[in-house]
């Protein structure tokens, strides 16, 4: 993803597309409709976040992580899974706080991992410590309703 849209590639004929946010969207070649994303989604940059958050038809949840964290790596697996059982409810992206300081400063995470669930373009809640998939799965529709 950049600051224009995530990239995802047509289940149909592979040819990768770039999604603008907040659109669903058909391949440029075959003209099959895309696939909401199905994996965590790494964020690039702080303003390619907010591009995301600003835009997006779908409440987004945000990992913020980093690499030398412990409970991160093993809540990595169980994001994967949040994700693929809910393509086309939300959106699930990783933001790596050593990579991109200003994220965290600017929403004071004081440690990691710490998910955050943005809907309508602001936060509407957040969890700090790593939980298996259906515990963040519950936390996310306590908090988007989906
Ligand atoms: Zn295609």
């Amino acid at each position: 993803m950049d600051e224009r849209g995530i990239v995802l590639a047509c289940s149909a004929c592979g040819t990768r597309n770039r999604v603008p946010f907040g659109k669903a969207a058909r391949c440029g070649k075959c003209g099959a409709a895309l696939p909401d994303p199905a994996e965590p989604v790494d964020v690039p940059s702080a303003s390619a976040f907010d591009a995301l958050v600003g835009a997006s038809r779908l409440p987004v949840v945000v990992d913020f992580w980093a690499p030398w964290c412990g409970p991160c790596r093993m809540v990595a697996p169980e994001l994967a899974r949040v994700a693929a059982s809910n393509a086309g409810r939300y959106v699930v992206v990783k933001v790596n706080t050593d990579a991109i300081p200003e994220l965290g400063d600017r929403f004071s995470i004081r440690s990691i991992p710490t998910m955050a669930v943005f809907d309508g373009g602001r936060e509407v809640a957040r969890t700090a410590g790593a939980r298996p998939a259906a515990q963040i799965e519950a936390f996310v529709k306590q908090a988007a309703g989906r």
